[in-house]
């Protein structure tokens, strides 16, 4: 127990939402499923941003940026695209308010009713497409690379903090080609994207597969995903790259004339991670102290505390220090050297403890006699006395062994947790027990209902890289060539 959090085995749920708020990541608002994102949990998004930002760029994307606000029409023309998400649409209809002539306050002014409703965005390809019907003449115009990251609203009726909210903030990739095969290359390479911002820099290992026709995006001819698991063994889509196959070129008529004059529809694709990440982040790898964040996206990465007694102790600390800090800092590491002298060390511990910094450092007079310093692993929670001597170089290197070891640990988590199940009975008992099953599954919508009905668990994904092997349907004994995840999920 720190700080009144509930322990991960008391109760998981409840440690999470208190571990949101004590770690100063979210709050929620006053509308019910939107949050306020805190400095803090800010600066881990913004270090998801740049990461990410940078391998779109890498990749040839640029970004844009497109209104908030969609013509109901425009959402009406792709068919299945308006069923997926009119369940949870935002629907704006007046643009005025006035006061109310009984004296109840504001009212909505009847009389300034939009002549077409809008709708607040759940997802831009509507407003993209119609922009992209501009855009594109020929093959030279191809392909468009296209990022945007934005606010979305799905006005979702079951909502958690980060991983499901009614508002929140993603980036949402969206391209059009002159032909299948380089949008479904494109679909592909996103998805690897995905898979390696989640594993190199969220330390998080992820399952990367396809979508059954079930779980399909609205709109999409196929869906990519990336599937982590969480600490209470429940899946989580961390991520989606769709194949559109050229069902928005057609409902928008975006058409290009390729080289030997004929006109033909372009092929299209879209792709994003939300703040949902965030929720990913803390579900993984944190534990009953607090926070556990990889280096990488850790906002402070070295915290150093120095313990003193008085003005003149702290100088003499702080001269030592300043130094490391320099040099830290000239080398890219976010190193913070707290000074506060109205908060006792053990305080401070714990504060950092609770906000995963990975690396604390601390120095007393002790240690300026001796020539050392006292760091402590937030991963391992373990404690080692270090010379003062090439101490940058040493922090760094530990910094790295952090970030590779709580990979290692999830890994080995979900390796635990990851098991093959050949009869229903077994899978009764084993779903129960939480985590990724592997069994097969005869293809059909139908059986995968069913199985969802009775254990609530889904198909999370048909992995890319798992072989094929014949087997029997878990539900059914139908035939089937692959075995696919099947998890209950977040
Ligand atoms: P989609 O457009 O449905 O493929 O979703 C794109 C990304 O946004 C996926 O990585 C989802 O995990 C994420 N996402 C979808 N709905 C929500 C939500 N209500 N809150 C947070 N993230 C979401």
């Amino acid at each position: 127990m720190s700080k009144g959090l509930p322990t991960r085995s008391e109760n998981y749920s409840e440690w999470y939402n208190e571990l949101v708020k004590k770690a100063d990541l979210a709050e929620n608002s006053a509308v019910r499923g939107c949050m306020i994102i805190k400095p803090y949990g800010y600066s881990i998004w913004e270090k998801m941003q740049r990461a990410l930002d940078d391998m779109f760029k890498e990749t040839g994307h640029q970004n844009a940026y497109f209104p908030l606000f969609i013509p109901k029409s425009f959402l009406s023309k792709e068919a299945s695209h308006v069923e997926g998400f009119a369940k949870e649409c935002a629907v704006i209809t007046h643009y005025r308010l006035k006061n109310d002539p009984d004296g109840n306050g504001v009212i909505v002014d009847p009389e300034a009713k939009l002549e077409e409703e809008l709708i607040v965005r759940p997802t831009s390809e509507t407003v993209i497409w119609s922009s992209f019907k501009n855009w594109v003449q020929s093959y030279r115009n191809l392909p468009l690379l296209i990022n945007q990251w934005a606010n979305v609203v799905r006005w979702e009726m079951r909502t958690r903090i980060f991983l499901r909210t009614s508002e929140f903030l993603w980036q949402e990739g969206h391209t059009a080609h002159a032909t299948k095969k380089e949008a479904e290359e494109e679909t592909a390479q996103m998805l690897e994207i995905y898979a390696k911002f989640a594993e190199e820099w969220m330390a998080l290992p992820v399952v990367k597969g396809r979508k059954t026709a079930n779980e399909r995006f609205a709109g999409a001819d196929d869906t990519l995903c990336i599937e982590a698991m969480m600490q209470d063994g429940k899946a989580l889509q961390a991520g989606t790259s769709h194949f559109l196959g050229q069902n928005f070129a057609k409902a928008f008529d975006v058409k290009f004339q390729d080289k030997s004059g004929a006109l033909e529809y372009v092929w299209g694709t879209s792709w994003g991670v939300s703040t949902r990440l965030m929720g990913a982040l803390i579900m993984a790898h944190s534990d009953d102290l607090g926070l556990v964040l990889p280096p990488k996206l850790a906002p402070i990465q070295i915290v150093i505390v120095p313990i003193f007694k008085g003005d003149e102790q702290l100088e003499k600390i702080a001269e030592k220090v300043a130094p490391i800090v320099k040099s830290l800092k000239a080398k890219g590491v976010s190193v913070k050297f707290d000074d506060d002298d109205q908060a006792r060390p053990g305080w401070k511990f714990a504060e950092y403890e609770l906000k995963g910094v990975p690396l604390r450092v601390a120095i007393g007079m002790r240690d300026l006699e001796n020539n050392t310093v006292e760091i402590a692993r937030r991963d391992t929670l373990t404690k080692e006395t270090v010379e003062l001597d090439g101490i940058e170089a040493y922090l760094i290197e530990t910094l790295d062994k952090i970030q590779e070891n709580i990979y290692k640990k999830a890994l080995d988590f979900r390796t635990e947790n990851t098991k093959e199940v050949n009869s229903w009975d077994e899978f009764l008992v084993k779903i129960e027990e939480g985590g990724f099953l592997m069994a097969h599954w005869d293809g059909t919508s139908e059986t995968e209902d069913k199985i969802k009905d009775l254990t609530k668990a889904t198909i999370r994904c048909i992995p890319l890289d798992s072989e094929m092997e014949e087997g029997k349907c878990v539900l059914t004994g139908n035939p089937s060539k692959q075995r696919v995840v099947f998890a209950r999920s977040y």
